[in-house]
């Protein structure tokens, strides 16, 4: 058995990282970036499979959790969207008009929906009638449109995403509020699983959901020392309720307003798995979600050649049989350097070598794609083999990513000792101004509170007030 360590992440600069990642997403096959609408790509079939693993996982923690599916219509029209003043001020800059249908102007121009709370809530509005239709808990996977105007970056910043979104109604405050506490449920245990720790921080009051009460921002950190957000969470009270009219009559036959949650993720998860598992060789997925979970390669001279491919499709057949998602890499014009080289740089979890000596050994050669390390083991009990050596891969990738997130949140009590790319733990009395000040001294974002709260010592680092919170400070990715 080899050592299992492996070398802590090398910080990667910004610079490189970009080179980078934008050069391996199209090398592993992911997406490809040459259609001619800026921040729209193509999703490969590789990374279409990989975002529908990642969708598969969170429907089915939906369906669990009570949720129904639904497909709202891409287009919506103008008075509606207009309905929610502080919705419109947060996207109208971002909005894909429709305002003609051949040469005749629309009577009410359409908008490419950048988030679907304006196309709902009318309707939510006609299904909605009494207590007896609460709670509603919806959820859609469709593609949401917003004009991102910095440089795009396939998965992250696109202008053209790949959305899931969940959207609740409830009777009382309690229990959106308990929609929240399932939510950040649900997205932890799809986090272990993405291998994608994060902190769950509640916003400041200018980087919320426009039109919501209050967001969770669930952020994971990059190799440059950078927060992405891979989920959104809002409480919206009854702020949207009471724009669209959305009311229900309780038990004594008053008319109240609902009130509503969204839970939101995107492509993004797959932006961050890459960002944060990648190397130099290219990408390393997670086995829940990988597309191809291990990878057999036959080693083939000679004479023998008709019985490794036998022995590779046995094994092949095995592993399938009990539900692990296999292929054979037998391109007879390959060597099998280069064949190490692709499933390197598609992230496949696990390789299996088989050449003459495990043939004749009943063995094969196993490789971890997070550690690159050969280990030789019997076929007898193939099957928990790679099932354990995934569960291994798993658990390690999730433990190391989460030590460099730790590793990298400083405590600071001066804006002076604030100058690297890391997360900075400072402390804020909650004062706007306070906060902006901060925010712009640093060139950083408050990216907010512990939504569990904590426990901190140090005075707000702009005010000196001392009666204050413990805020995350960091460059957005
Ligand atoms: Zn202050």
């Amino acid at each position: 058995m080899g050592n299992k360590e492996k070398e802590p992440y090398e910080k990667v600069d910004s610079q490189y990282y970009s080179e980078w990642y934008n050069e391996v997403v199209e090398k592993s096959e992911l997406t490809d970036k040459r259609y001619p609408v800026k921040g729209m790509n193509i999703w490969k079939p590789y990374g279409w499979e990989l975002m529908s693993n990642i969708d598969s996982r969170t429907e089915k923690q939906m369906r669990e959790t009570g949720h129904q599916k639904v497909k709202f219509p891409l287009l919506i029209p103008e008075d509606e969207f207009q309905k929610e003043a502080d919705h419109i001020k947060g996207f109208g800059d971002e909005v894909y008009w429709v305002t003609r249908a051949g040469s005749n102007e629309l009577d009410i121009p359409l908008l490419l929906r950048p988030t679907s709370e304006t196309a709902m809530y009318p309707v939510f509005d006609l299904w909605i009638r009494s207590h007896a239709d609460l709670p509603l808990k919806i959820f859609q996977m469709v593609n949401v449109f917003r004009y991102e105007t910095k440089q795009t970056r396939a998965f992250t910043r696109m202008r053209e995403i790949h959305f899931f979104e969940a959207h609740t109604c409830h009777e009382t405050a309690e229990e959106a509020e308990e929609q929240i506490k399932e939510d950040l449920e649900i997205m932890e245990q799809l986090s272990k699983k993405l291998c994608l720790p994060n902190l769950e921080l509640k916003r400041t009051e200018w980087d919320k959901f426009p039109g919501g009460e209050y967001t969770v921002g669930v952020d994971s950190l990059l190799p440059t020392g950078r927060l992405l957000q891979i989920a959104g969470i809002h409480q919206y009270k009854t702020n949207f309720a009471e724009a669209y009219d959305i009311t229900y009559e309780d038990e004594e036959g008053e008319h109240r307003p609902v009130h509503q949650t969204t839970y939101g993720m995107s492509a993004r998860l797959v932006g961050a798995i890459i960002g944060i598992h990648g190397d130099e060789k290219g990408i390393v997925l997670p086995p829940a979600i990988a597309p191809i979970q291990v990878r057999i390669i036959p080693i083939t001279y000679g004479d023998e050649e008709d019985e490794i491919l036998k022995y590779c499709a046995d094994l092949k057949e095995n592993l399938e049989s009990a539900g692990i998602r296999v292929d054979i890499d037998d391109r007879e014009d390959e060597r099998p350097g280069s064949k190490f080289y692709e499933a390197e740089m598609k992230g496949i979890p696990l390789r299996i070598d088989v050449g003459s000596n495990e043939l004749e050994d009943e063995s094969i050669t196993l490789v971890r794609r997070d550690e690159g390390e050969k280990r030789e083991y019997s076929i007898e009990g193939l099957v928990e083999t790679i099932e354990k050596e995934m569960e291994n891969m798993e658990e390690d990738m999730y433990r190391k990513a989460e030590e460099f997130l730790y590793d990298n949140i400083v405590d600071a009590e001066d804006i002076a000792d604030i100058t690297e790319e890391k997360v900075y733990r400072i402390g804020w009395c909650g004062d706007r101004e306070c906060g902006q000040n901060i925010e712009e001294r640093t060139d950083r974002h408050i990216l907010g509170t512990l939504y569990e709260g904590e426990e901190f010592e140090r005075g707000c680092l702009n005010c000196g007030d001392e009666n204050a919170d413990a805020a995350y400070l960091c460059k957005k990715e």
